[in-house]
């Protein structure tokens, strides 16, 4: 017989191999197999049968069908043909992007020392006992209550719209066990958006549900525990599993409830690779599969929230804190010139002033990492730029040196003494970020303990966790830190948040800039009050703007998400962006910044000359935006531009850029990649 067989390579479709042994066509696909290839062995997946084949060569024969892998179910192989053909990418490529690379490995099946390796691992789970839970009584408050029985009545994807502290997570525990309950076969998915949450989600869901098998699943992983967590999916093996986006590529054959935490997080779209959006799959999935999608937010992205409006999505809200205090209150303060000392206001430094002295904890919300994102001369308008890149050097300060760093392509030097241009000698940190802030802060409160987060100083998960155990026991008074302290994190002292430096977000030309500062800012007011916001003691948030009277921070004081969201829609209608339409981008790289506009133009030549050709009567229904730059518009000496194609009509859209898919030069002259429904343009 022939078969077809996908192999974890770039740009290969699955080649024909010719099949020795009898097998029935359907038990045959989804089988794994070692194919002689370019010379050696790899590993395979047989994803068809064909009935005839007209070659002018002889087939190479499969070299042994893999028998230590079980046989991977139909409902992933539809994921991976969907996701294969929706994200234009092979489908070898896209069946192994889970599958940890000890299991790709040809020597693991053929070389006596590695295959013991593998059985044993196999015997491990064999003996494992899966389905002894014991689950304790759960005790939910009504609004939760309430939210577990619409979600399972419901036959839609479920947002969970909850405030920051409503208890999103018993809610999910609870939907977890009601699921072990009925099918004690389960395998679950749970989604975080980092690596950063997996200990503090498992730790949660451990204590819930006693006795259940929970796994986490993430690059950070050992390859030893990865490759048995992956092999326990396959085999179907009962379990709750918390991973990061990678962890919807999961074979799970008994999958019967996803929930996607914290759903709006850009962190679920992949931007290398394959560039999936893990939210968008897991829905797809749970359509696919028949089982239930929970979509966990304070903060839902503007397309699951137009997805509820159409009716696509059922809605849940939780709108109190499960502790019952209210919610810290959002207040905006007025910037001007006068007033501001160090990047703090008197005001702000005054309040904290007395939270430290009621023995609470601050949390300053700044989202620009190093001392200054600018250093320039006022005299002549030089300012320090990366060699490689359109952009600024970030000034930094480690330890006492000032060195600049591009954050684009990471090179580094010891900052300018002075002007290069007109010799000034006076050249300064314009603008501030997390550095600066936290020296100046440890100026103001000498006897503070303070403690910095940015992706600078907290790298890796158990530096993260240290940071948030002394966080939690106390042990910090001021926390300043970037994006990664508004997400998830539970910080019970904490008493007073301030947000500083966010209009220049507000002012990116990325259209969903003010969606993702809502959710920010949200997210972030969120960290105070949780157990603080009593009257006597009350949780505040204040946001240093110098526009207060703007309808942004109208919504955000009067925490108006209805409002919000329905002028942000209106705003993408008007100018016919996502949701209301379908987006798809090519991008390109070059050195030679001529060459690649040339690339670009003349893609777009053969994009129109398609859409006469094939698209004729749709012709007018998509619309090819560009060469349009990718900003910045140069990193490490690469030039970046693109064209954005849209269409209402998704299918048209896509069909259109399978013809250019095998366009020669997209790959090899300029690097380049196809990215759908991008984040960024
Ligand atoms: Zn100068
Ligand atoms: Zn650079």
């Amino acid at each position: 017989m022939i078969v077809k067989v996908a192999v974890d390579l770039p740009q290969i479709e699955p080649l024909a191999y010719m099949l020795d042994a009898v097998f029935s066509e359907k038990d045959i696909v989804g089988t794994w197999v070692l194919v002689p290839i370019r010379n050696k062995l790899m590993l395979g997946l047989i994803t068809e049968v064909i009935k005839s084949f007209t070659a002018n060569f002889k087939l190479k024969k499969i070299h042994s069908i893999v028998t230590h892998l079980p046989k991977s179910d139909k409902h992933w192989l539809a994921l991976v043909h969907f996701s294969s053909k929706y994200y234009h990418k092979s489908l070898g490529q896209t069946a192994f992007t889970s599958v940890p690379r000890c299991l790709k490995e040809v020597k693991t099946y053929v070389t006596e020392r590695k295959t013991s390796k593998i059985e044993k691992l196999l015997n491990q789970l064999d003996k494992t006992k899966f389905n002894n839970h014991n689950f304790a009584d759960l005790s939910l408050n009504s609004d939760q209550k309430n939210a577990v029985e619409k979600i399972l009545n419901s036959t839609k994807p479920t947002l969970l719209h909850g405030v920051t502290g409503s208890g999103k997570t018993r809610v999910y525990a609870k939907l977890i066990q009601q699921t072990f309950i009925k099918n004690p076969n389960s395998q679950i998915l749970l989604l975080v958006p980092e690596i950063g949450l997996t200990p503090q989600a498992l730790q949660n869901m451990s204590k819930m549900l006693n006795g259940l098998e929970i796994n986490l699943f993430h690059s950070e992983q050992t390859p030893n525990l990865r490759a048995m967590i992956w092999l326990s999916s396959l085999k179907g093996n009962p379990s709750l599993i918390i991973g990061t986006r990678i962890s919807v590529f999961l074979p799970l054959p008994n999958l019967k409830l996803i929930i996607v935490d914290e759903e709006h997080d850009p962190s679920y779209k992949q931007q290398e690779g394959i560039r999936y959006s893990a939210r968008n799959l897991a829905i797809w999935r749970g359509k696919k599969k028949g089982c239930k999608v929970i979509l966990g937010s304070a903060t839902p992205s503007i397309e699951s929230w137009w997805f509820y409006k159409q009716g696509k999505f059922e809605k849940v809200r939780l709108p109190r804190q499960a502790t019952g205090r209210p919610l810290a209150k959002i207040k905006t303060l007025k910037l001007d010139s006068q007033g501001e000392r160090c990047g703090i206001s008197k005001k702000s430094e005054k309040k904290i002033r007395d939270t430290l002295s009621r023995k609470l904890q601050t949390l300053i919300y700044i989202n620009k990492k190093g001392w200054a994102p600018i250093l320039g001369c006022r005299d002549c308008g030089w300012a320090a730029d990366c060699s490689n890149c359109s952009s600024h050097m970030v000034l930094h300060k480690i330890n006492s040196h000032w060195t600049l760093i591009c954050h684009h392509c990471g090179i580094r030097k010891s900052a300018f003494k002075s002007c290069p241009d007109c010799f000034n000698p006076d050249i300064n940190p314009i603008g501030q970020g997390t550095e600066k802030i936290e020296e100046n802060l440890s100026v103001m409160f000498p006897h503070a303990k303070i403690l910095r987060m940015d992706r600078e100083k907290i790298r890796g998960k158990r530096l993260l966790e240290t940071s948030l155990k002394k966080i939690t026991r106390g042990e910090v008074d001021i926390i300043v830190g970037t994006q990664m302290v508004t997400k998830g994190h539970d910080f019970p002292n904490l008493s007073f948040v301030l947000a500083v430096d966010v209009d220049s977000q507000l002012k990116n030309t990325d259209f969903r800039a003010p969606e993702r500062l809502f959710a920010s800012l949200t997210q972030v007011s969120g960290r105070a009050g949780r157990h603080c916001g009593s009257n006597e003691n009350k949780a505040e948030f204040i946001v240093e703007t110098r526009t207060p009277d703007s309808e942004f921070f109208g919504f955000l004081k009067k925490m108006d998400e209805e409002g919000f969201y329905k002028k942000q829609l209106n705003d993408r209608k008007q100018h016919c962006l996502p949701p209301f339409t379908n987006m798809g981008a090519i991008k390109l790289s070059h050195k030679d910044e001529a060459i690649l506009y040339s690339g670009l133009n003349s893609l777009g030549e053969i994009i129109q000359k398609s859409l006469k050709e094939n698209f004729k009567l749709k012709q007018s229904q998509i619309i090819v935006n560009g060469p349009l730059p990718l900003y910045p518009e140069k990193v490490s000496n690469r030039y970046r531009g693109q064209l954005v194609l849209e269409s209402e009509n998704r299918s048209l859209l896509h069909s259109l850029i399978s013809t250019i898919e095998n366009w020669k030069p997209l790959k090899s002259k300029f690097n380049g990649y196809i990215d759908i429904d991008p984040i960024e343009i």
